[in-house]
């Protein structure tokens, strides 16, 4: 071999080791440079008795192989969940911490989030956390403390709740397993906070009253309501329906039904499937509602009305002879000349100014505090939503539209989008004595034209007993 080509061997040997060796090194040296484990949400700043807080974590290479949250406090660290194994490449895991079970006091603590992949990596460095969050132990219930509430409520009724809660933003108040919010009442920063409470007219004896407030570390605190359940009745009717009705209402309420259907399973649909429907639209509007008052005094009655309908008052329907559905009367139905005004039983803001199904035209009032009122039927509204309206003043006509025969005004009452009684509510008495007077044992300021007395509360009329509307 001549020394020339001699060299080019060699030239050719150093470059292709040098080759190797720089291709080795950048490929180990990308190998060290892949990230770690990421941790992709924060958790609570507050945690309290128990709390659930969600890891999100990913590997950027490989499968995350091992996971553990720990709790620094002091110096000392407890570890809350240790997980070993292929978890894939992104993993989402629920950590429940229930600070007595790690020892855990209140105060300022660290939660540290340890992870690993299995990606190879030629040097392996001390384990540091891949997060680590500043977080507050709070072990502290918020304290409620009731501070009047009215003595009798009946089903089908209402009833106020005063209050005041230390340590929490947010309290709701609850019958059975309905729940009612709460607002904010009297000095700011008192904490005290005023409820009307809803009984639907079925509310079974012995449904337990209650208030709950929870912070923001979770934790909770319950109370009772020292109110009484006082039985009421209601009546019952028979309604016969008639095939001169079907043929007016059934095409207005159902415009969509197929010619084949027959008249009777339409109504049923009416009155089974609309009815629900209006019911949800009466929840949802319960829940925009002025956070304090807008009424005062007792509500007003259309004067010259006569009541031929009462509140809960359970319908057989009969047709043919044959009952055919049972359904409830939410309302008080109040007749007088045809197309008469419809005035606002109380000042407050329309919520609610559209047909809805079975009631036709309706308007619906928000007197504040989820306190509102209900107009049907109506052959003419004259309102917007977000109108402030006055006592008395014209919302509309009465008349026909929805499920109804003659012209006549539908009335209800409703509290939290709850049916209650409007006897309550257009009695001056029973207002001072249920709602102002436990606002005035409350030291909370009244509202006007219902200021409360110190005379003891009534006990209410024995069950069964008639009382008229006026
Ligand atoms: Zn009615």
């Amino acid at each position: 071999m001549p020394p020339q080509s001699r060299t080019k061997t060699w030239v050719l040997v150093v470059l292709v080791l040098l080759l190797v060796v720089v291709g080795g090194v950048s490929y180990l040296g990308w190998r060290q440079s892949v990230p770690g484990v990421t941790s992709l949400a924060a958790p609570p700043r507050t945690i309290g008795q128990k709390t659930v807080v969600k890891l999100a974590l990913e590997a950027r290479r490989g499968n995350i192989a091992r996971t553990e949250v720990r709790l620094v406090q002091a110096g000392r660290a407890v570890v809350a969940l240790r997980q070993e194994g292929a978890f894939g490449r992104r993993v989402e895991v629920p950590v429940t911490l229930e600070s007595a079970a790690l020892g855990l006091r209140e105060g300022g603590a660290a939660l540290e989030v340890w992870a690993r992949d299995d990606f190879w990596r030629p040097l392996r460095f001390d384990e540091r956390p891949i997060a680590s969050h500043p977080i507050t132990v709070d072990l502290t219930p918020p304290r409620i403390d009731v501070l009047a509430a009215t003595r009798y409520v009946s089903p089908g009724g209402a009833g106020l709740v005063a209050f005041r809660v230390t340590g929490a933003a947010r309290a709701t108040v609850s019958a059975g397993t309905r729940e009612f919010p709460s607002f904010a009442y009297g000095a700011p920063d008192a904490g005290t906070r005023v409820a009307l409470l809803a009984l639907p007219w079925d509310v079974p004896p012995g449904t337990p009253l209650g208030i709950t407030a929870q912070d923001e570390a979770g934790n909770i605190a319950a109370r009772g309501i020292p109110a009484e359940l006082k039985p009421r009745r209601f009546p019952t009717d028979t309604i016969e329906v008639k095939d001169s009705f079907l043929r007016l209402k059934v095409p207005e309420l159902l415009p969509q039904r197929p010619p084949s259907q027959p008249l009777l399973e339409g109504f049923l649909v009416v009155n089974r499937d609309l009815r629900r429907q209006a019911e949800a639209e009466k929840l949802r509007t319960g829940r925009t509602t002025a956070e304090k008052p807008l009424w005062h005094g007792a509500f007003a009655q259309p004067r010259n009305t006569k009541v031929f309908a009462n509140f809960a008052e359970t319908r057989t329907y009969l047709y043919a002879g044959r009952e055919v559905d049972r359904q409830v009367h939410y309302g008080y139905d109040l007749a007088s000349t045809k197309q008469s005004p419809v005035p606002a039983a109380n000042a407050g803001v329309v919520a609610f100014a559209a047909p809805l199904t079975i009631y036709g035209n309706a308007v619906i009032v928000d007197h504040g505090w989820g306190l509102q009122t209900l107009y049907a039927h109506l052959s003419r509204i004259d309102v917007k939503v977000g109108e402030t309206v006055e006592q008395g003043q014209e919302l509309g006509r009465t008349g026909t539209t929805g499920l109804a025969v003659g012209d006549h005004l539908h009335f209800e009452v409703l509290v939290h989008g709850v049916s209650v009684t409007p006897l309550e509510w257009w009695d001056a008495k029973w207002i001072r004595d249920r709602i102002a007077k436990p606002l005035r044992e409350a030291g909370l300021p009244a509202i006007s034209g219902a200021e409360g007395t110190d005379e003891p509360e009534p006990a209410p009329p024995a069950p069964g007993a008639r009382r008229r509307a006026r």
